[in-house]
């Protein structure tokens, strides 16, 4: 298994890459930190979601300011609404600039976004969520899922996975995925209705899902892992699968984490180029 992002840092941003991506020279594509941006107070300073409470100008030139990093154009952008469910939309050509500017035109509703179209930008975003990057090397497509507790219950990774394989005869034991900087299980504590759910997702794993269980109903969970076991479930090979390990909440320094109370969001984006 690959176990790590690579970390950069230029322009004062730091930002993260999959060396498994990297090496197949078919994408662009990053996770932000909160480092380098003009937002201010909760939002400091490199917001990327036009979905936040913050004014749009100020993000809009975030990301003209991160995009540059990549030749990606902000005007290409497509981002989706994220609601913790397990929707999966297939993105083309068409869809150029849904929600690139305006927080009216993104694609309602939906958690996981793909495409096998070229110079196709897709993000999403994250203060502690999971997120998970999957890209075919083989049939040349991309996807990105977004996956709190809730889409890693209703297996949203492993269901984007399946999705690849409807829409580009995407085969698991050619797919390269990778789960983000997000919230680890040395600060996820999660209570009763959340461990209940895990035990029904996980029926026999989610003891190694599950930490510090208390007697008052409330453990630590690692949802990196339970990423991780739905993947393998659909024949993803564990060399195949790379894992950032590291913490929102930790690092809060570079990354912005929910529950430190930080209202900025970071993004993850993919492009076929
Ligand atoms: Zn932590």
């Amino acid at each position: 298994m690959n176990k790590s992002f690579l970390e950069y840092n230029k322009n004062g941003m730091v930002f993260y890459t999959i060396p498994s991506f990297d090496r197949t020279g078919l994408v662009t594509h990053a996770f932000s930190g909160r480092k380098g941006g003009v937002s201010e107070d909760s939002f400091a300073s490199l917001n990327l979601s036009i979905l936040t409470k913050e004014p749009l100008e100020r993000v809009w030139e975030n990301r003209n300011k991160f995009l540059n990093l990549f030749n990606i154009k902000t005007e290409n952008l497509v981002g989706s609404y994220q609601v913790h469910k397990d929707r999966i939309y297939k993105v083309t050509k068409e869809d150029r600039g849904r929600g690139a500017f305006d927080p009216a035109t993104v694609i309602p509703a939906t958690d996981a976004l793909m495409t096998n179209e070229k110079e196709v930008p897709l993000i999403a975003f994250f203060a502690d969520c999971v997120p998970v990057f999957f890209l075919d090397p083989i049939n040349k497509a991309v996807a990105l899922a977004h996956a709190g507790w809730k889409g890693t219950v209703a297996k949203i990774a492993a269901k984007t996975a399946g999705a690849m394989k409807d829409a580009y005869g995407t085969e698991s034991k050619d797919l390269l995925v990778a789960i983000g900087p997000s919230i680890g299980p040395c600060h996820y504590q999660v209570d009763e209705p959340v461990i209940e759910k895990v035990k029904e997702a996980f029926p026999l794993e989610w003891e190694s899902l599950l930490t510090n269980c208390t007697d008052d109903g409330h453990g630590q969970l690692n949802l990196w892992e339970a990423n991780r076991l739905q993947l393998l479930e659909v024949g993803i090979p564990n060399d195949n699968i790379t894992i950032a390990g590291l913490c929102t909440y930790c690092h809060q320094d570079k990354l912005f984490s929910h529950r430190a109370s930080m209202a900025g969001r970071q993004a993850a984006i993919i492009m076929l180029k």
